[in-house]
């Protein structure tokens, strides 16, 4: 096996025993990224220098034995998270040359452990995509079939650990971006309660609605990983002030009497039947272990979409008004005045589907259609929270498909920006209500193809999330096949 393939738990009880370097798994990790990202483009950045001399100092660590759970492990992070003197590009070119002065606090709170920093990964520009297609960089492709999209926004961190070129990474999720790539690329995404996770240095898209949260190569990872990152930070003023539990804590199998509902809204016309072939029989699994299934509705689904599509580019709009050359990033050089510089860096620097956030954001915000729209979405918006409050009072978690299908070709849905955003049907209406969610391999397609189960729990309640996800896992080995990528 790889040592790039392996997990972090694995790599950690290597690491002890003194059986393998971070050194030899941050060199395995490169050596894989020369073979394959040609192929799949996940990176948008890459530090080799700098990574090789973080494994040092971690080898230093494990030496002595000061070591802890991400210590020397291999880690990428999207190009939307802040890292001190690492381009951050966002995607977009309007950040071109952008190289933050400070660290998001996930990176800072990862480095007390001193994980190795691979490199920044490529992403829809400013999260805003289902694709990784809308990157001024190029797209990413699917490890699985290279002829299709690995899903988006946080498509490079989902192909980075799908494809072994690092252990885990982060992404974030506002509508969807951690889940629907982690689905379509076979491995565990989860976008943590609203609040768990700090969003300072997190360029914003909408802030009101995402998260940053891990990718990982099996449930354990994602645990260790969301235990690294969650918890209160006085410098985000959404961080809820709670103590942060050990979800290790919640990775036990026995999953008897825990009720698991079945949202029927999420079974409907238009899910593929593989899908939902193997979401069903997911569920069975989870029966199968001692789960009670339970029958549960969420009324309010069918209007995620709309105001998602309202809320989110109202805010997008307001928050990306603040590039306009001055500051940073970049700027046009041809102009006459200041108006026309303002006019051609925006034009020039935002790519096609940035800029039809903006105009669908003004619009929604403008004088007179406030309250026709986003007044609207707001409040469809707090009938949604109620529908999972309601369903929670009769379930612990629910489980469900991540996406209506699985990946698609490159290309399909770049005319169609409304066929684009049905693609997160399943994944708005946690973000529209701030709960927690995971995705987690279930199966494959006909055509070899990855499909997500998705389990969503009540706010706060991660460990009941990790713990039917875990009991899952432990059941099945979905999530050990790799894709055949050399
Ligand atoms: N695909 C959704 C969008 O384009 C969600 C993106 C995300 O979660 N960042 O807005």
């Amino acid at each position: 096996m790889e040592l790039s393939a392996l997990t972090i738990h694995e790599l950690h009880e290597l690491f002890k025993a003194g059986e393998v370097t971070s050194q030899q798994v941050t060199e395995a990790a490169f050596q894989r990224i020369e073979q394959v990202d040609g192929k799949v483009h996940a990176y948008t950045y890459l530090c080799r220098e700098e990574a090789m001399r973080e494994a040092e100092r971690a080898d230093a660590r494990i030496r002595k034995m000061d070591i802890g759970p991400l210590t020397g492990i291999p880690i990428a992070i999207k190009d939307v998270i802040c890292t001190k003197g690492l381009p951050t590009t966002c995607g977009s070119r309007i950040l071109e040359n952008f190289v933050p002065p400070y660290d998001a606090t996930v990176v800072e709170w990862m480095a007390r452990d001193n994980p190795v920093l691979m490199g920044k990964t490529n992403m829809d520009e400013f999260a805003m995509g289902s694709s990784t297609e809308h990157s001024a960089y190029g797209p990413t492709f699917n490890p699985w079939d290279l002829t299709r999209i690995p899903g988006g926004s946080s498509g490079g961190s989902a192909v980075a650990v799908a494809a072994d070129e690092c252990i885990a990474a982060l992404g974030t999720d506002t509508g969807g971006s951690i889940r629907q790539p982690a689905a379509l690329c076979g491995v565990v995404g989860m976008k943590p309660t609203y609040g768990r996770v700090s969003r300072f240095g997190l360029v914003a898209f909408a802030c009101s609605l995402e998260q940053i949260g891990p990718f990982a190569k099996d449930v354990t990872d994602c645990a260790i990983m969301l235990n690294a990152i969650a918890g209160h930070d006085p410098r985000d003023s959404t961080s809820i002030p709670r103590p942060r539990p050990d979800y290790t804590r919640s990775l036990v199998i026995d999953i008897r009497g825990m009720r698991i509902g079945i949202p029927r809204e999420y079974f409907i016309e238009g899910l593929d039947p593989e899908v939902e072939k193997a979401v069903r029989n997911g569920i069975d699994v989870l029966k199968d272990r001692g789960a009670e299934i339970v029958d549960v509705s969420l009324p309010m689904t069918e209007y995620g979409i709309s105001a998602y599509y309202i809320i989110a580019p109202s805010e997008a709009s307001s928050n990306l008004a603040r590039y306009d050359g001055v500051k940073y990033g970049f700027r046009d050089s041809d102009h006459k005045d200041l108006m026309e510089m303002y006019c051609k860096t925006r034009s020039r620097g935002f790519g096609p589907e940035v800029t039809r956030r903006i105009i669908l954001g003004t619009f929604a915000l403008s004088s007179g259609y406030y309250e026709a729209y986003y007044l609207k979405a707001c409040q469809v918006r707090t009938l949604m929270v109620r529908d999972f409050q309601m369903a929670f009072q009769a379930c612990d978690v629910l489980a469900a498909p991540a996406t209506p299908s699985a990946a698609f070709q490159a290309g399909e849905k770049l005319d169609d920006p409304l066929q684009m955003y049905l693609c997160d049907v399943f994944t708005i209406p946690m973000n529209l209500a701030g709960v927690p969610s995971i995705s987690i391999p279930c199966g494959f397609t006909s055509e070899g193809l990855p499909i997500g189960l998705q389990i969503v729990g009540n706010h706060f309640e991660e460990g009941k999330v990790l713990q039917a996800a875990y009991a899952f896992e432990q059941a099945t080995d979905h999530h050990r096949r790799k894709p055949s990528l050399t």
